[in-house]
């Protein structure tokens, strides 16, 4: 059974190895091409957008996929929301990669805003040192607050674009545990830490770091992302493609195929 997996993500990286060497599966990721070098999937992978979601139902059907599972990042929308149209439209079942997102605990001090740029707006008048774990793309609009120091962790260059005045880059990936991050916000003198809500294990060591330290965090809340069958993790994903592999011989063999 054809099966495309939109990726991008610490999910479907897991996905991609369970269902690796499984002879019921035709599987292939799909990745943006945001990183330049991607770690390598275990599985085939194609890599760039698919011309919208008009694009993608009618890759969906010269590919013969049955089934489509949207892994990608909770904050990438566009994609989910042409993952539903397409599949809807291209008549393939569709299950979505839900990844809570995280909840203020005791100790944490979150400011809460609705995008990067009312993060920047956040950051207030008086000059800061403030990490930035948003990714690259959303760097230019903290050129809105130029009288802060940044230090930006990316995985790549962010090229020729418009960057507040001092800014440091930090070239990682993650996961990341809050001791490493306590070490860089002390070392680099951070006092205010602007973040996506993304939820999971990989990326929330630098809000534990926060709440040791006492630092503010200016946290991105997530956009509304259309969504299929949920399902809560990489296993379970798993699990939902079998379901759907049955019913896939169970409707072959009734078609005599
Ligand atoms: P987005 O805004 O939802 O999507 C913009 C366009 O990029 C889509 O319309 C689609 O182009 C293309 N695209 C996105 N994901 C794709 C995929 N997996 N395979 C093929 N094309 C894809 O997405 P984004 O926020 O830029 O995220 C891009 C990728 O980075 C995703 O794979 C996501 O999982 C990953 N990522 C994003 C974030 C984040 O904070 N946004 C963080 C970590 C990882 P067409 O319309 O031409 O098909």
């Amino acid at each position: 059974m054809r099966v495309l997996i939109l990726g991008g993500t610490t999910e479907a990286s897991a996905l991609a190895k369970l269902i690796a060497g499984d002879k019921r599966f035709e599987p292939n990721l799909s990745l943006a091409g945001r990183t330049a070098s991607p770690a390598v999937p275990p599985i085939p992978y194609r890599i760039g957008g698919f011309g919208g979601w008009e694009g993608l139902a009618s890759w969906l059907k010269a590919e013969g996929v049955s089934a489509v599972v949207d892994a990608t990042h909770p904050f990438a929308a566009r994609i989910s929301a042409n993952a539903v149209k397409a599949a809807e439209a291209a008549q393939v079942a569709l299950a979505s990669l839900i990844r809570p997102a995280w909840i203020a605990e005791d100790g944490d001090v979150w400011i809460a805003v609705p995008t990067p740029e009312a993060a920047a707006a956040a950051l207030g008048a008086a000059p800061r040192t403030v990490f930035l774990a948003t990714g690259r793309l959303e760097l230019p609009v903290f050129a809105a607050a130029p009288q802060h120091t940044y230090i930006a962790r990316v995985i790549d260059n962010p090229g020729d674009v418009p960057l507040p005045p001092r800014i440091e880059f930090i070239y990682d990936r993650g996961p990341f545990d809050a001791a490493a991050e306590l070490r860089l916000f002390t070392g680099h003198g951070v006092e205010l830490v602007v973040s996506k809500n993304s939820g999971g294990a990989a990326t929330y060591g630098k809000i534990e770091a926060a709440r040791a330290l006492g630092l503010s965090v200016v946290m991105i809340e997530r956009p509304e992302k259309p969504a299929g069958h949920p399902v809560m993790s990489a296993s379970e994903a798993m699990r939902w493609l079998e379901e759907r592999y049955e019913s896939h011989v169970a409707s072959s063999s009734e078609r005599g195929v």
